[in-house]
């Protein structure tokens, strides 16, 4: 029989092997070209653990499909290339220690470390093995260890062909860092599932199927320029124009005044010159209802600022970015339902909680295929002090393989 925590392991350390960080500045999908030496890897190894229709598309996305052998739902795993391009090195070079407790020096040479102050959770898995950074880099456990879970539990299958499965599908997807951009290019045609699964949150028993509403908006002014000898009751400045706008809005309304399941307005970026300003603005609500109340705050502080400089030229453009998974779904619903029922049979605690956000369920859910999102068992996403103990790593592999059992019709 498979040594399923050897599989996980090997596999994990042969994708993290491959540098795949996504590049912010290019708009290629994808952006960088280690997701496509990765795509090509994964689709070969899906070749050979039976998998048909095996395809990866121009955009690096790798999709295949694996036959009923009973009936139940067509059920999708999706997990992302890329790691994130947070200023660190995108090479990883992995670690397993056994942990014995206190801080954990991660890199002698550059004297990094991993403090039990900063991190008490580390604490929880005293004795136990876990994969560590070298503390120059991210772990990539964001998103590389759903990778090894679906590819495990491919082989898992693989393996032992008695074991029961209704029609399964898998899609690994380019740049989700950079805003969803593969999910949302997929092509559904080649995913035809009744719902699917990312495996694309942290800790033990962590559950997702709310996110936020995500949009983005760029106000664009154009000023009128003029020598200071004649300016005055001319000239108008498109830098104190978006400053007069940035003032319309309340200051605590932004993302570090607020938690929980309070929205926000960003305005993240400005580019001025004496003519123009560009200001670049992220829209958040968990509820649909006040993001679509704080576009329309944007759409009317716009039209009372070109009021208030009618010889100016202001534009607003407003684009939406992803959905919240629960606009389109609600807990009792199969997807949700049978994520909990597979937790619960396997005695791990579920803790949900509203992403602030957002995953590739998101643009997949908005797209037609609900799609909530389970722990991958790491701690502290995107900081060079990820880590992955391999008790929860391998009970999300439970989690997968047992959502394909609870699946199967009765
Ligand atoms: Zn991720």
């Amino acid at each position: 029989m498979l040594d399923k925590r050897k599989e996980l392991v090997t596999r994990f350390l042969r994708y993290v092997a491959i540098p795949s960080q996504s590049d912010e500045k290019n708009s290629a999908v994808p952006s960088t070209p280690g997701q496509r030496t990765l795509a090509q890897l994964l689709a070969r190894e899906l070749k050979e653990l039976g998998l048909s229709d095996v395809s990866v598309d121009e955009h690096s996305v790798v999709y295949g499909t694996l036959k009923a052998n009973a009936k139940g739902p067509a059920i999708g795993f999706v997990s992302h290339l890329d790691t994130v391009d947070v200023a660190l090195s995108p090479e990883i070079h992995p670690q397993i220690l056994r942990y014995a407790g206190g801080d954990v020096c991660l890199n002698r040479e550059k004297d990094l470390w991993i403090r039990v102050k900063e991190h008490p959770e580390l604490e929880r898995y005293k004795g136990e093995e876990i994969i560590f950074t070298d503390g120059t880099s991210v772990l990539g456990a964001d998103n590389k260890s759903a990778m090894a879970n679906i590819m495990t539990m491919f082989a898992v299958l693989h393996d032992d062909p008695s074991i029961k499965h209704s029609e399964l599908h898998v899609a690994f997807v380019p740049d989700e860092e950079k805003g969803l951009c593969g999910s949302k290019i997929m092509d559904l045609g080649k995913f035809k599932v009744d719902f699917a699964y990312t495996i694309d949150s942290c800790e033990l028993g962590e559950v997702v199927w709310e996110t936020f509403n995500a949009g983005s908006g760029k106000l664009c002014v154009q000023g009128v320029s003029a020598h200071p000898m004649s300016a005055k009751g001319v000239m108008v400045n498109p830098l104190l124009v978006v400053h007069d706008f940035v003032a319309m809005f309340d200051r605590k309304q932004t993302p570090e005044c607020t938690d929980g399941k309070d929205g926000y307005w960003w305005f993240q970026s400005v580019t001025s010159d004496p003519l123009n300003a560009v200001l670049g603005i992220n829209i958040r609500d968990h509820d649909k209802q006040r993001y679509e109340w704080r576009k329309q705050v944007l759409r009317d502080n716009a039209r009372k600022l070109q009021e208030q400089y009618p010889t100016a030229k202001i534009a607003l453009e407003l684009s939406d970015t992803y959905e919240n998974i629960a606009n389109n779904v609600t807990r009792d619903d199969p997807p949700v339902a049978l994520l909990y029922k597979a937790l619960e049979e396997l005695g791990i605690k579920a803790k949900t909680y509203a992403m602030r956000g957002g995953t590739d369920g998101s643009a997949l859910s908005a797209r037609g295929i609900v799609t909530p999102n389970y722990f991958t068992g790491a701690h502290n996403f995107h900081s060079s002090a990820e880590f992955l103990p391999l008790s929860s790593f391998e009970k999300s592999l439970s989690v997968t393989l047992k959502l394909i059992e609870l699946a199967l019709e009765s």
